[in-house]
């Protein structure tokens, strides 16, 4: 694939072998506008950036090579792996985020970042279980992509994993608040602690319903989370 280039001087001038890039992290700008984000991923002062841009219009600019670390997911965790810069390829997608009116993506941006991802996937052997948002790897901090971010679209294209399955479980005389947190651990959120009741874990909880359930982000834990997480569960 070829793809316009820009210059950005945020990220670890090593290089880094391939056979560690296992991830794919899914990000929105959350800014006003393209010109606004590249300016930013470009600013030496903020020290952030990622591999590749995809704008509204479908374009895809590179910014990084996928041999070096870009700097697009700060703080994380996923399975075993803590912060996961140095694991991904960052992709970002334009849209002014919830802060400043959240959009839904447009069609030919999520046609260009399907194209982009298959390309990725296949050249680094990227498991479709790692195709993962920045608020699944870092829930505390991050709302990206968000509950408008089409994972259904990806997963039919076998990018991520998807809840698809029909599964009967009887979920009674068990407690779905130890079911959901066992199997959050299994498919590879951090961040939360099944012994308490506290604001992380409701932060972690909405992640998991930004990816994967999308229809109701409210931090608690319901019959359907509590399905839906089994079913992923058997996935990883
Ligand atoms: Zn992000």
């Amino acid at each position: 694939m070829h793809f316009k280039s820009v210059h950005t001087p945020n990220f670890s001038k090593r290089l880094r072998n391939s056979k560690k890039i296992k991830f794919l992290i899914i990000h929105y700008t959350g800014m006003q506008s393209r010109r606004v984000s590249l300016k930013r991923l470009q600013n030496p002062k903020y020290k952030v950036s990622c591999h590749f841009l995809v704008d509204r219009k479908g374009e895809v600019v590179k910014l990084v090579d996928e041999k070096k670390t870009a700097w697009h997911a700060g703080k994380s965790k996923w399975k075993s792996f803590v912060n996961l810069n140095k694991n991904s390829i960052g992709i970002e997608l334009v849209n002014k985020g919830h802060k400043y009116g959240y959009e839904k993506f447009s069609k030919i941006q999520i046609n260009s970042l399907v194209r982009l991802c298959v390309y990725l996937k296949k050249k680094y052997h990227i498991k479709k279980q790692n195709i993962l948002g920045h608020s699944d790897i870092a829930p505390l901090r991050k709302r990206d992509p968000g509950e408008k971010f089409p994972w259904k679209i990806l997963g039919q294209k076998n990018l991520g994993i998807l809840p698809n399955k029909k599964i009967k479980i009887n979920f009674k005389d068990k407690n779905l608040r130890d079911i959901f947190f066992k199997n959050l651990k299994k498919i590879g959120y951090r961040y939360f602690n099944s012994k308490t009741n506290n604001l992380k874990n409701r932060l972690v909880i909405k992640s998991f319903q930004r990816h994967f359930r999308q229809s109701k982000i409210n931090g608690t834990i319901d019959l359907e989370c509590a399905k839906i997480s089994s079913i992923l569960a058997k996935k990883t």
